[in-house]
């Protein structure tokens, strides 16, 4: 940003950016979007552009959206940064006051999966393998490096006898690209020593990496930015209609968004901007359905403090897929700061939003991790964090456009939509428009670790990244940010 001029009748204007959204945190912060500003205690109220005391409504026209976004998850996010350095006017809508924040982007494991043990001929499985492909040069714009993104592999482990065949599950020839080791027990205890000594067998995956989703998501935001995306924070759909072969959004903040594509990203809640759809002008049959429901499963994570590196193995440990409860299982890692996490659960529950912990649950996931890595024992766990899955009645992706309409729903992104977010943006931009030539247009460079770590303040939770302070929303980098150990 260049030079910055705020205006006291609320609405400030920040070298060609609009603050749609200005106001006061505690006594000393400020905020725009996504950006903190900071200010001597000041009691002045601003309000957003298209707050009813600013701005009664306001409409935007097509040409400004030619796509808009619903949700800023990761996946929304994704998608309209795609569209963006298509050179696509593109608008993105986000309920809440920061991007991917919500139960599912905000509470993930953040493991960067290879899809090695999805299922064959599944689209879930196509855009996990083309988001390998794409990671070297998107991470590159984002400035990331292996400090952020580390590759460690992963290794499942069977605990059994009646384990051993799940271990060998995954050699077939289709995953042939996914260079899967086996190794018998003595080659298992000998690569990860601290490991129990009931470990029978393993299958060692090399292209499984550990991450900070947050991070990535800092990328992908300012990536969209940078190309022009117009993000739209603290405003929430609240109505959709159909009028004039044009699609008109209703939002929060008294706008009316016009656009003759829209992109459903809102996960969690997906199936209710679905049912939102109204078009009484035209006819209901004119309006696409959409055949899936949302049902949350919450994902409950214990977390060490930071335990030197070398204590536990490198690598993500991972049980063996459990046939019964159709769940890959609790995983055991240390994350890029230290910390060490396990988790997550797999439970049903009817919520979108209750992100609480069981201490029950906390007590299994701490005797599940004692169990499999003994020297755990010697150390307490500092916290805890929960996420909660978009899941659907169906296993697979459920992304659908309606050529009639230009509607398109991206839902059901359930366990692996972090890893395929880029190829999901791709194959979701190519619905909607053309697909064009890739090249590095901006290069950004992300702090280090100990930068991040520095600049981290703890009342606020913020840190800095591209200059900007910026509220720090997953637990994974709290907890890393802090210096506490075990
Ligand atoms: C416990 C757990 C562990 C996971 N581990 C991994 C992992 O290791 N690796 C991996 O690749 N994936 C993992 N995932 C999966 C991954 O986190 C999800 O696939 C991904 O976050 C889904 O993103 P999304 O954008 O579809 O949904 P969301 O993150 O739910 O985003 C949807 C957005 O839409 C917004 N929205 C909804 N309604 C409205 C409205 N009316 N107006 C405006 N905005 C609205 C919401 O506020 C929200 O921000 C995990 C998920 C969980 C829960």
């Amino acid at each position: 940003m260049k030079n910055s001029i705020l205006r006291p009748i609320g609405i400030a204007a920040i070298s060609g950016y609009t603050l749609h959204a200005i106001y006061k945190q505690g006594n000393t912060v400020l905020k725009e979007n996504n950006f903190y500003l900071k200010f001597p205690n000041s009691e002045i109220k601003y309000y957003p552009f298209g707050h009813p005391k600013n701005n009664p409504s306001e409409i935007i026209s097509t040409e400004q959206a030619q796509v808009v976004v619903i949700g800023g998850g990761i996946v929304g996010l994704a998608v309209a940064r795609e569209l963006g350095s298509r050179a696509v006017p593109t608008i993105l809508i986000e309920q809440n006051s920061e991007i991917c924040s919500g139960p599912a982007s905000g509470g993930n494991s953040g493991i960067g999966a290879t899809g090695y043990d999805a299922d064959l001929g599944s689209l879930e499985r196509k855009l996990l393998i083309r988001a390998k492909e794409l990671h070297p040069k998107l991470y590159r714009e984002f400035g990331l490096s292996y400090d952020h993104v580390k590759k460690t592999g992963a290794l499942v482990i069977a605990w059994d006898e009646s384990q051993v065949k799940g271990v060998a599950k995954y050699s077939y020839p289709e995953n042939e690209q996914f260079n899967i080791n086996l190794l018998e027990r003595d080659e298992l205890l000998s690569m990860a020593p601290s490991l129990s000594p009931k470990a029978q067998k393993a299958a060692f995956i090399p292209g499984e990496v550990i991450t900070d989703p947050w991070l990535v998501y800092m990328g992908y935001q300012q990536n969209a930015v940078d190309n022009n995306v117009d993000i739209k924070m603290n405003t929430k759909v609240e109505k959709i209609d159909y009028l004039n072969n044009e699609w008109q959004i209703k939002t929060s903040n008294s706008q009316v968004i016009k656009s003759k594509n829209v992109i459903n990203c809102a996960g969690l809640w997906g199936d209710e901007i679905e049912k939102l759809k109204n078009s009484k002008e035209a006819g209901e049959e004119k309006i696409s359905k959409s055949d899936f429901n949302i049902q949350p499963k919450k994902g409950q994570f214990l977390v060490y403090g930071k335990l030197p590196a070398g204590l536990i193995p490198e690598e993500i440990i991972v049980p063996v897929y459990d046939e019964v409860k159709q769940t890959k299982g609790v995983l055991i890692w240390q994350t890029i700061y230290g910390n060490v996490i396990v988790g997550p659960t797999a439970e049903n529950i009817e919520s979108k939003t209750d992100r609480s912990n069981s201490e029950m649950v906390l007590a299994d996931l701490q005797s599940f991790a004692e169990e499999k890595i003994p020297i755990l024992k010697k150390y307490k766990p500092i916290g805890s964090y929960s996420g909660i899955r978009p899941a659907t009645e169906h296993s697979d992706y459920q992304i659908k456009h309606d050529t009639d309409t230009r509607w398109t729903y991206v839902g059901g992104i359930r366990s692996t939509g972090y890893s395929a977010s880029s190829a999901i943006g791709e194959y979701v931009a190519d619905l909607v428009s053309e697909r064009v030539e890739e090249t590095i247009k901006f290069q950004r460079k992300m702090p280090s670790l100990e930068q991040l770590t520095e600049n981290y303040d703890a009342t606020d939770q913020t840190t800095i990244v591209y200059d900007n302070r910026v509220k720090v929303t997953h637990p994974i980098s709290n907890f890393g940010f802090q210096k506490t150990k075990s």
